[in-house]
C-alpha cells in the first residue's frame, strides 16, 4: 500500500486496539477499490478522547470506535443518527465539513447477515437474546426496528437486561419483552424462539455454551456472534438440526457499512470477507 500526499485517513480508536481485525479488513478494501485511503489503529486513552475528536475533525475523512468509547464519544458530535441515539452508542463517526457525524453500524451488519446469510425476517419473529452488553443493545434494537413480535433477553445481570428491556418497551410499545437472568431455571419459551442469538463471549476461548442445549430444536436458527471460531453452542446446535451462523459476516458488514458511510461506495464485501479469513487463518497457525 503506497501512502501519497493525497491519501484520506480513517482508522479506529478504542482501548486496547492492537488486536483489532478491522484494519486488516479496511484496507484490503481501500487497497482492492484502487482507493487512496488508509485505515490505521489508534489507542486512545480516556483523558485523549477530545484530542483525539480534534484531530479527526481536522484530518480524518472518518474513524471507527471501539471499546470501551462507544459511548463517551456522543457528546462531542455534532449530529447522530436516530438509530446510535436508540442504541446509546456510536461506533463509525463520519467527518463532514469539520463537523462529526454519528452512526452506529452493529445493528446493520447483524441484520445484513441475518438477511444474506440465514434467509431471516425477523417481522414478527420471537427472538431470545442472550447477553444485554453493547452488542446486544445494537442487535435488540435492529430487531425491535424490525417488527420483531417478541425478545426474551437473558443476562446474568438482571439489572443491565432490565435496561435494555425499558429501552424497548419505551420506544416500540408493540414488542412483547421478557426479562431473564442466567441465574435462574430458564422457561420453556426459549425453546419456542424461532431465533436464539448469543451476544456474550462464553465460548469465545473454551467449550463454554451460553444455555442448555435442551433448548435448542431442529428447524430453529442460532446466531453466535462472536467471530474468532465455530463455537461449541453452534457446532451443537447444528448436530441438533438448528440453521446456524457465526459473527464472522456482522463483523463484515457492519464493516462494508462503516466503508460505504465514508466513500459513499459499495464495499467489496468478498474481498473482505477473504481477508478476515485470512486474518483468522494466520491467528490459529
Ligand atoms: P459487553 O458490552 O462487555 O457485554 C458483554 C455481555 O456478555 C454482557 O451481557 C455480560 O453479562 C455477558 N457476559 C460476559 N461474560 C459472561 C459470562 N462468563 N457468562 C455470562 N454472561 C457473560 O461486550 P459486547 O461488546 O456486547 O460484546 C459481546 C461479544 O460479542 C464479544 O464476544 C464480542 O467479541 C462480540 N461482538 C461481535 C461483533 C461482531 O461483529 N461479530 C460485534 C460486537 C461484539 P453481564 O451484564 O452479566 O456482565
Amino acid at each position: 500500500m503506497e501512502i501519497t500526499g493525497k491519501t484520506k485517513l480513517t482508522g479506529i480508536i478504542g482501548n486496547p486496539v492492537e488486536h483489532s481485525l478491522s484494519p486488516a479488513i479496511q484496507n484490503s478494501a481501500f487497497e482492492s477499490s484502487k482507493m487512496d485511503w488508509i485505515y490505521v489503529p489508534l489507542p486512545v486513552l480516556d483523558r485523549q478522547i477530545p484530542i483525539a475528536m480534534q484531530a479527526v475533525k481536522s484530518f480524518f475523512k472518518g474513524i471507527n470506535v471501539t471499546m470501551p468509547y462507544k459511548q463517551d464519544v456522543i457528546p462531542f458530535m455534532d449530529e447522530v443518527s436516530s438509530y446510535a441515539k436508540l442504541v446509546g452508542a456510536v461506533n463509525t463517526i463520519k467527518v463532514e465539513e469539520e463537523r462529526l457525524v454519528g452512526f452506529n453500524t452493529d445493528g446493520r451488519g447483524f441484520l445484513h447477515a441475518l438477511e444474506q446469510e440465514l434467509k431471516f425476517s425477523a417481522e414478527d419473529k420471537k427472538i431470545a437474546l442472550i447477553g444485554a452488553g453493547g452488542a446486544a443493545r445494537s442487535i435488540a434494537t435492529i430487531l425491535a426496528l424490525s417488527k420483531m413480535k417478541k425478545i426474551i433477553i437473558i443476562n446474568r445481570n438482571s439489572e443491565k437486561a432490565e435496561n435494555l428491556g425499558e429501552s424497548i418497551v419505551k420506544n416500540f410499545k408493540d414488542i412483547d419483552v421478557d426479562i431473564l437472568s442466567l441465574n435462574e431455571n430458564l422457561p420453556k419459551s426459549i425453546s419456542e424462539c424461532d431465533l436464539i442469538i448469543n451476544a456474550t463471549p462464553v465460548g469465545m476461548q473454551n467449550d463454554e455454551i451460553p444455555i442448555d442445549m435442551s433448548f435448542v430444536k431442529k428447524g430453529q436458527f442460532v446466531v453466535d456472534i462472536i467471530y474468532q471460531r465455530e463455537t461449541e453452542f453452534l457446532k451443537k446446535s447444528k448436530k441438533l438440526g438448528a440453521k446456524t451462523m457465526s459473527g464472522k459476516s456482522m463483523l463484515i458488514y457492519q464493516g462494508a457499512a462503516s466503508f460505504e458511510i465514508w466513500t459513499q461506495r459499495s464495499a467489496p464485501v468478498e474481498i473482505m470477507k477473504k481477508a478476515l479469513e485470512e486474518i483468522l487463518k494466520n491467528e490459529k497457525n
